[in-house]
């Protein structure tokens, strides 16, 4: 026997005389719900007034309830793991009040398969066509395969730097003793190539430090070892080093006041050295790099300015997303892995500080960084 829907659609040609606008919308919407079916995505609706719930079969799947079995809202959000629970109760609240987007990615455990799944949930607000009504839905996704490769690949790069970290910091070590011999000897030719060993190490150590922060921030495991230390003292040591070994720029230091922080000293050394080489990077050579920290209320603030190719409008919000790189003519020659800033702001935050930049194309570009003072940082 023929089915009903099947019917419709066997009574609706294309521009047959008569075909009324209602079956030729009928037929849209069947063929999208078939394009849905074989994406194999799970669909949702959820009705705003009376908070009706409404999913398809696959999305019952997808949270281990059987297809033909009834699956409330409160029984969808059960299945999600604790730890994104809360954040996804929110984002649907944010979403329906503010008439905003939904996009998240969260682990569901299956009610009766006990399977663990990663989905990828996408939605908003649609009213249906007089506006009167409005409903909740979108669409969720398995994206587990995604998510286990994402992660064996961070993994495999958090081993490998680790791996790489111990053998490169003891190379730094030999090749500072040999310089400090080399300067004992006044072996200007040994003294020229081993500060240039000295930054070719420093630079890779920098890189590993990159990857290394990156897989640890991948898993939301950026690890902080914190402590009390003078922050002026350290952008002090940072400069005076690196102004020893960068002559393509003039530096233009203001030597900091002393600023106690409480905070992972190795990993805001990193965040310092980032911007400062992106400050290299992104200007032209004997132009000028301006570092200063000054203490506002109770955060110190750190500025890395310099007189480079500047950063477009549009590109601003999006700089500190991972592996974001602006692309034009300007930036086509130069190479990076577009994690540093990322990184920066992922350790900033974990430090309860804030990052931002001030630039226009071609005028420039000025990175700031603002962090709690040691007696404001021991509440956080
Ligand atoms: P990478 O330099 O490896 O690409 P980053 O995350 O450090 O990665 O920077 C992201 C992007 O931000 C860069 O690709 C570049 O386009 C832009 N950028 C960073 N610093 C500056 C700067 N000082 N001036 C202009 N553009 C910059």
């Amino acid at each position: 026997m023929q089915s009903e829907k099947e019917n419709v659609r066997d009574n609706i040609p294309d521009n047959e005389p008569g075909h009324t606008a209602e079956l030729r919308r009928y037929r849209i919407l069947e063929l999208s719900l078939l394009a849905v079916e074989a994406a194999n995505v799970g669909t949702w609706l959820l009705d705003e007034e009376t908070k009706e719930f409404l999913p398809s079969k696959r999305l019952k799947e997808l949270f281990g309830y059987h297809a033909d079995e009834n699956m409330s809202y409160e029984g969808l959000i059960a299945q999600i793991d604790l730890k994104y629970r809360n954040k996804v109760i929110a984002g649907i609240e944010n979403a329906m009040v503010n008439r905003e987007h939904f996009h998240m990615d969260f682990r569901v455990t299956g009610l009766h398969d006990q399977k663990q799944r990663w989905v990828k949930a996408l939605g908003g607000m649609y009213s249906d066509s007089e506006r009167k009504q409005f409903h909740f839905s979108g669409v969720m996704m398995d994206i587990t395969e995604e998510k286990q490769n994402e992660l064996r690949k961070n993994k495999f790069i958090g081993m490998v730097s680790h791996e790489l970290k111990t053998p490169l910091t003891s190379l730094k070590a030999y090749v500072q003793m040999l310089y400090a011999w080399a300067k004992k000897q006044k072996d200007s030719f040994a003294i020229t190539s081993l500060s240039k060993v000295e930054r070719q190490v420093k630079k890779m150590q920098n890189m590993i430090n990159g990857f290394l922060n990156l897989s640890q921030a991948e898993s939301g495991k950026i690890q902080l070892d914190k402590q009390d230390f003078d922050l002026g003292e350290l952008i002090n040591d940072v400069m005076n080093e690196t102004k020893l070994i960068t002559t393509s720029h003039t530096i233009n230091f203001l030597p900091c006041e002393p600023i106690a922080i409480h905070a992972d000293k190795e990993k805001i050394e990193q965040v310092v050295i980032n911007l400062f080489n992106n400050a290299i990077k992104y200007s032209p050579k004997q132009t000028v790099i301006t570092v200063s920290c000054e203490t506002i209320d109770n955060k110190v603030q750190v500025c890395v300015k310099d007189e480079g190719i500047g950063i477009d409008e549009q590109d601003i919000d999006k700089l500190f997303k991972r592996y974001y790189r602006v692309e034009n003519k300007h930036t086509e020659n130069i190479t990076g892995f577009g994690i540093g800033l990322y990184l920066c702001a992922e350790i900033i935050k974990r430090h309860h500080g804030s990052i931002w930049v001030e630039s226009e194309l071609g005028k420039g570009s000025a990175f700031y960084f603002s962090l709690p003072l040691a007696k404001n940082a021991e509440a956080n």
